[in-house]
């Protein structure tokens, strides 16, 4: 049987082993350390100079954006429908109420206009959201063109999940450098990793600063052990921070190939009836890490799943898109704002084999297996 291709694996330089046995040598092997602050450094640098809390997954950090932005327990917050359920988890770990807001079909991520329509009624009813939690899924940035200026409008604070979108940029600025707070993910299928980590960012210092005492068990500046809050056990390992500093200083190869992936995938299987690719609308420069595709029921031969076992039978690794999550039993009793627009983006949809180590003879195998499913 062929070799096993993957949907999207780990991929290191020669650097990140390098640094790992130096700070292993250091016997820094603490949640801290000078990886870490280098880190911290190095990533905020690359979102043009913002304050980085290291932490050890996406989801503690996007757990902390809420807490450091005010979130209480009954509070609503605006989310992204279209997302993975890690997003929807933090909302709730605060014991807050998500409001899922559908995707607009140009680029599937939050629809601008259903925001709107949304928070001028609860303007009118004053009952405006704590927060927006906008994700930037698939690499693909939301339209913040226009979902800033709303947000601004009713004063509610955004926090974005730029966890698949790190090296993404939207009208030349980078994801994650728009909302008020930014949430990363470095765990072991993203664009970078650290085998499992994630990173807070903001141009706010002092929230920094509060999420990096919230991290770390909230102690209090004394000698001896004083709380005053609850804290929690979230930073990032200082071992694992030396493979991000590693991974960091490939960041833009590694865009760079996953884009060449897309591309070769947009030339190879394009003229295949009935199947389509996310759009990269306007404005939007995708770090492409994942290249989803679409199968249109009138047109296509194979529904996506038949195509996902199709593709299983050769060693190819695929995946269906993500379930929105109003769809989840977990998070029924919750209000979805629309929907329709990402159920039928699930039901169409699949996740390519996207890794930036793809080399074209494992390319073309992959395509092959498609078009002969497909055609
Ligand atoms: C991966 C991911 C997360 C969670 O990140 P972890 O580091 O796995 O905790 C959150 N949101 C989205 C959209 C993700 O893809």
């Amino acid at each position: 049987m062929a070799s096993r291709v993957f949907l999207s694996p780990p991929h290191m330089s020669d650097q990140e082993e390098i640094w790992l046995r130096e700070a292993f040598a250091s016997n820094w092997i603490a949640p801290l350390g000078p990886f870490v602050d280098r880190f911290e450094q190095t990533l905020g640098t690359c979102l043009g100079g913002l304050h980085v809390c290291a932490l050890n997954s996406g989801t503690s950090a996007l757990h902390l954006g809420l807490l450091v932005l005010g979130i209480e327990p009954g509070d609503r917050v605006y989310c992204s429908d279209f997302t993975f359920s890690a997003t929807v988890n933090a909302i709730r770990y605060c014991d807050a109420e998500p409001v899922f807001i559908d995707s607009e079909t140009e680029s599937w991520q939050m629809d601008p206009d259903l925001l709107a329509a949304r928070l001028e009624a609860d303007a009118r009813d004053n009952r405006l959201p704590r927060a927006v939690l906008v994700v930037d899924l698939y690499g693909i940035s939301a339209d913040y063109a226009r979902i800033l200026p709303i947000c601004e409008q009713y004063g509610v604070p955004i926090l974005e999940d730029s966890a698949e979108a790190l090296g993404s940029t939207y009208q030349g600025r980078a994801c994650g450098t728009f909302g008020h707070l930014a949430a990363f993910s470095f765990n072991g299928n993203k664009i970078i990793t650290t085998s499992g980590g994630g990173a807070l960012v903001s141009s706010d210092a002092s929230l920094i600063a509060r999420a990096r005492y919230l991290s770390t068990q909230a102690r209090e500046p004394r000698p001896y052990y004083h709380h005053t809050t609850i804290g929690y056990n979230y930073r990032l390992s200082n071992l694992l921070a030396a493979v991000g500093c590693g991974q960091l200083s490939v960041l833009p190869s590694r865009v760079a190939a996953r884009r060449a992936v897309n591309a070769y995938y947009r030339q190879a299987l394009g003229d295949i009836p009935g199947l389509s690719f996310m759009p990269e609308p306007p404005g939007a420069v995708s770090n492409c890490w994942l290249t989803v595709i679409q199968l249109d029921p009138s047109q296509a031969k194979l529904s996506p799943e038949a195509l996902r076992l199709t593709l299983e039978e050769k060693n190819i690794e695929s995946r269906p898109a993500w379930n929105p999550m109003h769809r989840q039993p977990v998070f029924e009793s919750f209000e979805c704002v629309g929907g329709a627009v990402c159920t039928q983006i699930f039901e169409r949809g699949l996740c390519l084999p996207s890794g930036s180590a793809l080399d074209e003879v494992t390319l073309a195998r992959v395509c092959d297996a498609i078009r002969e499913a497909l055609t």
